[in-house]
């Protein structure tokens, strides 16, 4: 079956005595035991509930997973990730350039667990091969990175972490299953935020992950019950109906995003614009190997540092100043003064998040109305 067939009817159950078409929001915390002791398929919601139920067997529909867990937040996937998988003295490699919550928690959470971190570049594979210690049980890939949109070969940092006993972990949450499936590459754990593109409309908090092997998935189901950071029923429902749009909507985000990044780099007050649809970045030919396509986000350098970045940001119109991504409609942000503000700024700058940065989360909305917006407003820049 093909992806998008599969997107529209996964989770569907046929078992529904109603017959309704889609699953239902259970909105219920606890079912009832037909005697003392003998539970049903239902016990207590922090344990399942039909509705997650239903987005975990999307979810894992979707990566080609055996198996899929759903979880209040991104941040709540990782963190139960992590316990579930890890104990004291393990040692976690990860990508450098990583969403900045999961840095903060592996930093300023983890480690006063006793759980090492060494970040690397990673867009050479050797980077992961070099940082590997015998304690090593985790390579954590996230691919493109954000904001740098660098992109990172899943298939030899999988190979890497196979090699030597660990695991793989992928953040896929900038492609989403429809651009990038990370367990065919050989990784074996993928994670979500499905607050972005699975989600789709910024109108909730998700998390999932999805994985194979079923010792992983039995630690992992286990501390999320045991944690608890379980989403409702009524988000559970949200991520549903958003992912029955998932391709359509990402096919759109991708052409609207390539378009844009094509008119910024013909921009004179541009120096540099960071999309691996383009020719010119530098890992443009495995994006072409191990992406469907590009993805709707888009980042790019203007010339002369932050006073014209907050410029361009007072003047658009169409686009939205804010944080996060992967909703219908376009959104501009300043990682420097924004997403990565917590980031120490030696750090930041290290990893070329400087401050004539800015990130596109590049919408549905009709491309040319896009692209005027940015053209008008790169005038006052
Ligand atoms: C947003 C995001 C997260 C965290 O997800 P939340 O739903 O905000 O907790 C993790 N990874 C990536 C790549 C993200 O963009």
């Amino acid at each position: 079956m093909h992806f998008s067939t599969k997107a529209v009817r996964a989770g569907e159950d046929h078992k529904d005595p109603t017959g309704a078409v889609v699953v239902p929001i259970y909105q219920v915390s606890t079912f009832r035991q037909t005697e003392p002791g003998v539970e049903g398929e239902y016990v207590y919601s922090r344990t399942g509930n039909p509705t997650r139920a239903a987005l975990e067997r999307a979810i894992a529909a979707l990566e080609e997973a055996e198996h899929g867990l759903a979880f209040a937040s991104g941040m709540g996937a990782v963190t139960t990730l992590i316990l579930g998988l890890l104990r004291e003295g393990d040692h976690v490699v990860a990508v450098e350039d990583l969403y900045g919550g999961t840095r903060r928690l592996f930093d300023q959470i983890m480690r006063n667990f006793g759980v090492g971190f060494t970040y690397v570049e990673g867009t050479d594979p050797k980077d992961f091969k070099a940082a590997l210690k015998q304690e090593t049980k985790m390579v954590w890939v996230e691919t493109p990175t954000n904001p740098l949109l660098k992109v990172i070969d899943i298939k030899a940092a999988s190979k890497i972490a196979r090699d030597h006993g660990a695991m793989c972990i992928v953040d896929n949450t900038f492609m989403s299953p429809y651009l990038q499936q990370p367990l065919k590459l050989g990784a074996d754990i993928v994670v979500h935020s499905t607050t972005k593109y699975l989600g789709g409309h910024s109108d909730l908090i998700g998390g999932a992950v999805a994985m194979s092997d079923s010792q992983h998935y039995e630690k992992v189901r286990f501390a999320q019950n045991a944690a608890g950071a379980v989403p409702g029923p009524f988000d559970c429902w949200l991520v549903l109906r958003g992912i029955r749009t998932l391709a359509v909507r990402m096919d759109r985000h991708c052409s609207n995003a390539r378009k844009i990044a094509e008119f910024l780099s013909q921009h004179q007050k541009v120096a540099d614009v960071l999309y691996p649809g383009l020719p010119s970045h530098p890992q443009h030919e495995l994006a072409q190997r191990q992406m469907r396509s590009f993805g709707g986000m888009v980042s790019f350098h203007l010339q002369g540092g932050f006073e014209p970045c907050k410029r361009l940001l007072k003047h658009v119109k169409i686009f939205t100043v804010a944080e996060s991504l992967g909703g219908v409609e376009s959104l501009i942000e300043h990682p420097s003064s924004m997403t990565h503000a917590s980031v120490p700024r030696e750090q930041r700058e290290k990893i070329g998040v400087t401050d004539s940065l800015i990130r596109l989360s590049v919408g549905i909305e009709d491309d040319e109305d896009l692209i005027s917006d940015l053209a008008a407003s790169l005038e006052h820049a």
